[in-house]
């Protein structure tokens, strides 16, 4: 079985002072973790990061990356640049990056394709909207977003952490059920099953309002490795309940 891994994602939240609260008071609680942690934060904020959490359980990673190597690309930040400041992991294909950005399944995979060859692991996002859910598209959808990935990164797929996060559950305070995500999760996992030999080294994060009191019974679930924790990694006592969930 996969450690899990339990990523915070904070958004375009936090300041200098209130981050430097809120990273240590995760450090002064989470003791030894039976998973494995890590916080993504605005690129502004990494170097913070890297000086608090050098040397502790928690990684960190970027929420976005460029798909390109360096250049005139204004307002974009490398992978070399993430490795700079000791990023682990990036987000790729937020549903916020793909809803208000315009990414496409193409872009995404082109920015996992880019994280992967420097040596950042891509958390791969796909998910599908309500109006897909309800005509039935969800598989549809899913397949698709994760179908982009493995054409453009080929064997490296079992590399990447994939996260499912249904767009209506995010933010909104409505959970997928264990059964709904678990579907989906085995979905993906017989996807990455046709796409390489070790599809179970593949974490699969569920996202979408996982909180202090759901994430045990989502946890739960065969499939489902970890979680992408949006509004609950910005208190620590909550994100630290989810992170003692995943043991
Ligand atoms: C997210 O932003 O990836 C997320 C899952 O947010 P929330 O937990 O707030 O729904």
């Amino acid at each position: 079985m996969n450690r899990k891994l339990i990523a915070g994602n904070w958004k375009m939240n936090g300041s200098l002072a209130a981050n430097d609260a809120l990273v240590k008071a995760m450090l002064a609680d989470i003791g030894v973790p039976a998973a494995d942690v890590a916080l993504c934060a605005p690129a502004p904020y990494l170097a913070q990061l890297q000086s608090l959490l050098t040397g502790s359980p928690i990684a960190w990673g970027a929420q976005d990356v460029s798909a390109h190597d360096k250049g005139a690309y204004t307002g974009e930040v490398s992978v070399d640049m993430l490795k700079d400041f000791g990023c682990r992991y990036c987000l790729v294909g937020h549903s916020e990056r793909r809803q208000y950005h315009g990414e496409t399944d193409e872009l995404v995979a082109a920015k996992a394709q880019r994280a992967l060859a420097g040596g950042i692991t891509p958390v791969v996002c796909v998910g599908e909207t309500l109006a897909e859910r309800e005509s039935g598209d969800t598989e549809l959808v899913v397949r698709r977003q994760l179908a982009a990935v493995i054409h453009a990164v080929g064997h490296c797929i079992s590399e990447i952490v994939v996260a499912y996060e249904p767009v209506w559950a995010i933010g909104t305070g409505r959970t997928a059920t264990p059964e709904q995500a678990q579907q989906v999760h085995a979905v993906l996992r017989a996807q990455l099953a046709a796409a390489t030999t070790h599809p179970k080294r593949v974490r699969i994060l569920y996202g979408g309002s996982m909180n202090a009191a759901n994430a045990a019974s989502l946890l739960a679930q065969p499939d489902i490795d970890g979680g992408l924790i949006g509004g609950a990694s910005l208190k620590a006592a909550d994100f630290l309940q989810i992170v003692a969930a995943a043991a």
